[in-house]
Parts: C-alpha cells; sequence; structure tokens
C-alpha cells in the first residue's frame, strides 16, 4: 500500500471513551477516515484526572489509603477492557498492562501519602497516569479488532520546560522525536494510538500539558509531521457541535460558530471559554494545518466549528462573546503612584511571585490606580500580599478588593479599526441599566474586557449577543 496522500490526527476526549457504544463510534469514525492516514489521541476516562488530584489534595487529611484509590481505578479500567475487547489475547495483555500501570501508580501514590510533601513534579507523575490507563485501553481495543495499530506514551515524543503541571513545550526537540518514531509508522499505514497530556523534561521526568493538554498534544502531532504529509488536519472530538456564540448557561440562542480564524479563537480560548486548550492553537496557526471541532455523539453531522487561518473581517464584526464568572477586582490607588515609574512592573511582580495570576489590567492616564482582575480564589491573597509589601503597604496607597464581580468580553477581528463598536456594546449594556465597572481593549483590537456585576452577567451577555445579531 502507498503511503497516505493525507493524515488526520484525532482527539478523543474522555467523554469519548465510555462503554461499548462509545468504542463502536470510534471504529466509526476510523472508518470514515481511513482512506487517509490516523493518528489517535487519547485523554484519560472521565474523572480520573480529577480523582488523582483529588487524593494528592487531600493527602494531609489521610483520608483515603492509596490502595483503596487505585483498586477503585483498576476496577474501572478493567471493566471497561472487559466489555469492549472480545478475544481473550487481547483482554489478558490488557489487564495485564493496566495491573501492572496501577502497581506502579501504587507506589507513587503510597510515597504521596507517606510524605504528603507534593511538589508539581510528584503531581504530573501521578496525573500523567490517566491517560496511561486510557490509551492502552483503546489500543488492545483497535488490537483485538484487526487494525494494524501502534502504541505510544508521549513522554517519549513530547520534550518540554520543566514548568510542572502546565509545562511548555520545546518544538524543534519534539518535532524530531516525532517524526522518527510517528512518520515511519504512518508511511507504513499503522495506526498511532498516542496517549495525550503527558510529556518529559528535558531532565527526564514527566510533565503534563495542563488541564484538557490532551487538545494540545494532538496540535503538536500535527505540527511535527505536517512537513511529512502536506494534507494533516486535527480533528477535536467533544461533548458540543463547536464552539458557540456564548456560553448557553448566560445565553440560550447561542450559536454555533461555522468558521472562525485562529487569532479569533485564541481570545476565546484565553478568555473562559473552556472548550479548547489555549495554546494548541498556535503550533497550528504557524503551519497553517486546518482544526475542526466536531461532536462525537453526531460524527457525520454537518455542524461544526472550522478553524482557518483567513480572518472574514467584514462579515463577522463581533465574533463571540466569553465569560468569566468567578473573578475579583483589586485596585492600588494614591496619588503618591502618578508618575511613579516601576510601580505597575512592582505589582506584578509581587503577584507573580506569589504564583497569582492576573486576568485583566486596566489604568487609566491619570495613573493614579491600576485596576487588576484576578481569580475570586485569589483574592485574599492578592490583598494580603500586596498590603505585606514595602511598596504598597505605605499609608497613601489605598488598596481595595471586590467580589461579586465577572469579567465578559466581545471578540471579533472585525472591531479592528471598525468605529463604533465599543460605542454599541456599551448603550446595549446602558440599556439594560447595567454600570460597568472596568473596561480593557488590547491593542490587537480583537478584543474589548469589562468588569460587571456579577448578578448581571447573563442580561449583560445577552444584550450584546442581541445588539449585535449573534442569533442570526
Ligand atoms: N486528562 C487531562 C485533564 O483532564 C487532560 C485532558 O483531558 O485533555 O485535564
Ligand atoms: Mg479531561
Amino acid at each position: 500500500m502507498s503511503e497516505p496522500a493525507e493524515v488526520t490526527v484525532h482527539k478523543l476526549g474522555g467523554s469519548c471513551l465510555v462503554d461499548e457504544r462509545s468504542f463502536d463510534k470510534i471504529l466509526a469514525i476510523i472508518e470514515n477516515y481511513k482512506k487517509g492516514g490516523l493518528v489517535l489521541v487519547a485523554s484519560a476516562l472521565q474523572g480520573v484526572t480529577n480523582q488523582l488530584i483529588k487524593f494528592m489534595r487531600e493527602c494531609n487529611a489521610h483520608a483515603t489509603e492509596p490502595g483503596e484509590v487505585v483498586k477503585k481505578l483498576q476496577d474501572m479500567h478493567l471493566k471497561i477492557a472487559v466489555e469492549i475487547i472480545k478475544d481473550s489475547e487481547n483482554l489478558s495483555l490488557a489487564s495485564s498492562f493496566i495491573s501492572d500501570l496501577a502497581a506502579q501508580l501504587k507506589e507513587v501514590l503510597t510515597k504521596v501519602y507517606d510524605l504528603c510533601s507534593i511538589s508539581p513534579q510528584l503531581t504530573d507523575q501521578v496525573i500523567a497516569f490517566g491517560e496511561r490507563f486510557s490509551t492502552s485501553i483503546l489500543y488492545y481495543y483497535l488490537k483485538s479488532k484487526g487494525y494494524a495499530v501502534r502504541f505510544f506514551q508521549a513522554d517519549n515524543l513530547i520534550v518540554t520546560d520543566n514548568n510542572y503541571t502546565n509545562a511548555l513545550p520545546k518544538l524543534d526537540k519534539t518535532k524530531k522525536l516525532i517524526e522518527t518514531q510517528i512518520v515511519p509508522v504512518l508511511r507504513n499505514r499503522e495506526i498511532p494510538v498516542i496517549t495525550g497530556f503527558l510529556a518529559r523534561s528535558e531532565d527526564g521526568f514527566v510533565t503534563t500539558l495542563g488541564r484538557g493538554g490532551s487538545d494540545f498534544t494532538a496540535t503538536l502531532i500535527a505540527y511535527s509531521i505536517v512537513d511529512s504529509f502536506k494534507h494533516t488536519k486535527v480533528i477535536l472530538w467533544k461533548d458540543v457541535d463547536g464552539l458557540l456564540t456564548a456560553n448557553p448557561k448566560y445565553v440560550p440562542n447561542a450559536k454555533l460558530i461555522k468558521t472562525i480564524s485562529y487569532k479569533e479563537a485564541k481570545e476565546l480560548a484565553f478568555f473562559g471559554s473552556k472548550i479548547i486548550h489555549p495554546m494548541c492553537l498556535i503550533p497550528l496557526e504557524e503551519k497553517k494545518i486546518p482544526l475542526e471541532i466536531r461532536n462525537f455523539s453526531k460524527p457525520l453531522n454537518a455542524d461544526y466549528t472550522t478553524f482557518t487561518t483567513e480572518q472574514q473581517v467584514k462579515k463577522d464584526i463581533v465574533k463571540a462573546l466569553t465569560a468569566k464568572e468567578d473573578v475579583a477586582l483589586i485596585t492600588v490607588e494614591g496619588a503618591a503612584m502618578v508618575s511613579l515609574p516601576g510601580t505597575a512592573a512592582k505589582l506584578f511582580e509581587i503577584l507573580g511571585n506569589n504564583n497569582i495570576n492576573i486576568i485583566m489590567i486596566s489604568q487609566a492616564s491619570s495613573e493614579n490606580n491600576i485596576t487588576l482582575v484576578v481569580d475570586q480564589a485569589d483574592k485574599e491573597r492578592s490583598e494580603e500580599v500586596l498590603k505585606a509589601s514595602d511598596f504598597f503597604g505605605r499609608r497613601w496607597i489605598k488598596i481595595n478588593a471586590m467580589n461579586d464581580v465577572s469579567l465578559i468580553a466581545v471578540v471579533g477581528a472585525g472591531m479592528l479599526n471598525t468605529p463604533g463598536i465599543a460605542a454599541r456594546v456599551f448603550k446595549a449594556l446602558a440599556e439594560k441599566n447595567i454600570n460597568i465597572i472596568a473596561i480593557a481593549q488590547g491593542s490587537s483590537e480583537m478584543n474589548i474586557s469589562m468588569v460587571i456585576p456579577r448578578r448581571d452577567i447573563s442580561q449583560a451577555l445577552q444584550a450584546i449577543h442581541d445588539e449585535f445579531n449573534l442569533s442570526n
């Protein structure tokens, strides 16, 4: 057989790996795309990553024994393996693989339990097990169905920095590893079945790519093989049709976005839309690799989201709205700050050193206050560390923290150089009597972000959604 003219990298999330029916659907997808080459990237089974994280968080209390968690996870994976793998040889291989993993996991969790000092490095070692379990089951299942498959644990494919739990890939090294290991397999018409999420640091320890990181794994693979297979595409199979114009929890008539540019989608991903991993678009954009988000329960659905490099500027001035409900607003205020160089730097340094992520920043040109938005969970700590600092703890600087606010953002490439968009947004809110507490617009002009009272979040989003006719 000749080598494939095109390759699709399919990422299967936890909602695709549930029971016999869902694994049958994976077969249907493979059949659909098998004229070209296929790569499968799998996430952990639903809830597994969370269970592992929970065990570590609670280890101080010694509430659950390592053996108990491991048994639960082992049983859960074995149950699925038994349900879907019908031939005894592959089932027994899968079972012993699962048992081996369980034994390794128990060893690591016992360390966690005994020491109860959990470094990010140890965390990654633990949470990577979810994908090792799930992907091995997928592999043996496909083998039992007669497919030519190859199993890869991604710590041998993706090299990252050592920013554990949120590691960033070293692209050149990763590309080389993937090219040497995955490309020949594809040329040989075999299907690589690859663990999502996990990777390895240059020092040789397990890392992970951040929550939802299997999306990123899929796009890193596409990035690395596209020079060998020009027609490479990524499909992220999810439990939604694609990206929507707003979160339907707030805007019930939100609509599917059929095409979106990478630039716009990045604004969405970074701003509260949990549909895709925020980093996963970057490798694709660089190499102009197409991406689709499709609904796993409706694989032949005509409606899905395609990501493109072109922006349809004219047609869609505003593309979508995003929201982050639980945020806090920190205001640092004082005449002492006017014209005092280094104030902002100090502020960011203090918060950064305390691992507090700043979501939005705004400073008016009077310079006597800087407003920051942080996660609500970081509110108290932000206040504390600033007040405790030499610089901001001084009497003439006031630090205020405000709860019960939300951040909403209006995103669209068409806003660039189009006057009047902000005016329409503010008018829509004013008509509903919604107070805007702070505003920021980056110079990309593709995103206007606003802080509003939390109780108004739905009404605000709906009003802007209506103003720009996003449901039509
Ligand atoms: N299992 C990981 C998580 O739950 C990665 C993923 O699902 O993509 O975050
Ligand atoms: Mg997941």
